[in-house]
């Protein structure tokens, strides 16, 4: 709930000053206690608070929890430290219903949208677990864990207005950043919204034919279209849009590839992030070499400013694109940590 939500709640019989109390404990303090909400209210309402169900700890300090909703399901909700920055991955979705063929979500189908409440309770289960603070040290959040977080836009950008509710948790609202596999009507809703998130697009192809195999979501919208809804996309002062380019081995890694994907995003406002292929059981490609991926940037850099993006626990199927599915198929392929 934003404050406004609280206060409706509380009102007629409880004041203003009480719900603000319940804001500051929950978002505020993220100490959340429960009696502090009178009786009758309590009943009425779900919490969106998760408990932790898994904990798994890389070798590179990133941590994936696996965290249960109140239905019994799970999301991952990952964390990443790195010098003086933290990361937050949240899920938006229980699996997802968009099929990239890279992906090991994609594999899980949709089981449902995430409340704003489950959204936002992943951030604080975080927060609290690793003692974090955004006014403290730079926290980034990025909605890239499971789920297309444009299918369940009015919850994520509720959440969005929580994060930053400056009352609450106080996070600087340049530092969330949604990423989207391209639903081009849902991008032009994004773009209404006064309070949103960054934009970062799944490109992971230099054309057309080439994203339709991968990602056949293209099908429907597509490529061009989905550019030149990006080249409209009103952007605030030094804002960028992201483009991820997630590379396949001997697929969209060529250095064709990459002259192609400058030429698309010509007169773009952008950054490119590129992802070599995290592998999963099923997933039908191959991770280029160190060499092809340096190719590759070194081409985008010629016109972009261009990262490769270091995988994060890989080693506990904690990085892009291998959240879920070997939980669910072999949970003794990895050992949780207490
Ligand atoms: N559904 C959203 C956000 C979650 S996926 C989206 O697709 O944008 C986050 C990022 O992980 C996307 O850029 C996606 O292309 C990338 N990704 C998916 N599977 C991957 C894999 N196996 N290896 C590397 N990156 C992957
Ligand atoms: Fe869904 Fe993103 Fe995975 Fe595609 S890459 S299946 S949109 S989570």
């Amino acid at each position: 709930m934003e404050l406004a939500d609280l206060e409706a709640a509380f009102a007629p019989n409880h004041s203003k000053f009480h719900a603000r109390r319940v804001y500051d404990s929950v978002y505020a303090q993220r100490s959340f206690d429960p009696t502090l909400i009178p009786e009758p209210i309590r009943d009425q309402y779900k919490t969106g608070a998760l408990t932790e169900a898994e904990k798994y700890v890389s070798a590179d300090g990133t941590v994936r929890y696996l965290m249960q909703l109140h239905d019994g399901k799970t999301v991952e909700t990952v964390f990443m430290t790195e010098g003086s920055r933290d990361t937050i991955c949240i899920s938006s979705q229980v699996g997802c219903p968009v099929d990239c063929k890279f992906c090991l979500t994609a594999l899980m189908g949709l089981e449902r949208n995430l409340t704003a409440g489950e959204i936002v309770g992943q951030v604080l289960h975080v927060m609290q677990r690793h003692n974090l603070a955004p006014k403290s040290r730079t926290m980034n959040i990025v909605m890239m864990g499971q789920g297309e977080p444009l299918m369940n836009l009015d919850n994520v950008l509720k959440a969005t207005r929580i994060l930053i509710d400056q009352r609450g948790i106080g996070m600087g609202e340049r530092r969330i950043c949604l990423s989207t596999s391209g639903l081009i009507p849902k991008i032009e809703e994004l773009a209404q919204a006064t309070i949103r998130p960054r934009l970062a697009i799944s490109l992971n192809a230099s054309s057309e034919e080439q994203r339709q195999e991968i990602m056949p979501i293209t099908k429907k919208w597509h490529l061009a279209d989905l550019l030149e809804t990006c080249r409209k996309f009103p952007l605030k002062p030094k804002e960028h849009i992201f483009f991820e380019y997630v590379l396949l081995g001997g697929v969209n890694d060529s250095d064709a590839d990459a002259e192609r994907v400058v030429a698309l995003l010509q007169g773009l406002s952008c950054k490119v992030n590129l992802i070599p292929l995290n592998p999963g059981p099923g997933i039908p490609y191959q991770t280029p070499t160190d060499e092809r991926v340096d190719r590759f940037q070194r081409i985008i850099m010629k016109a972009f400013h261009c990262y490769v993006r270091k995988p994060r626990g890989r080693d506990i199927y904690a990085a892009c694109g291998q959240l879920k599915l070997v939980q669910l198929s072999s949970p003794t392929a990895l050992s949780p940590t207490a």
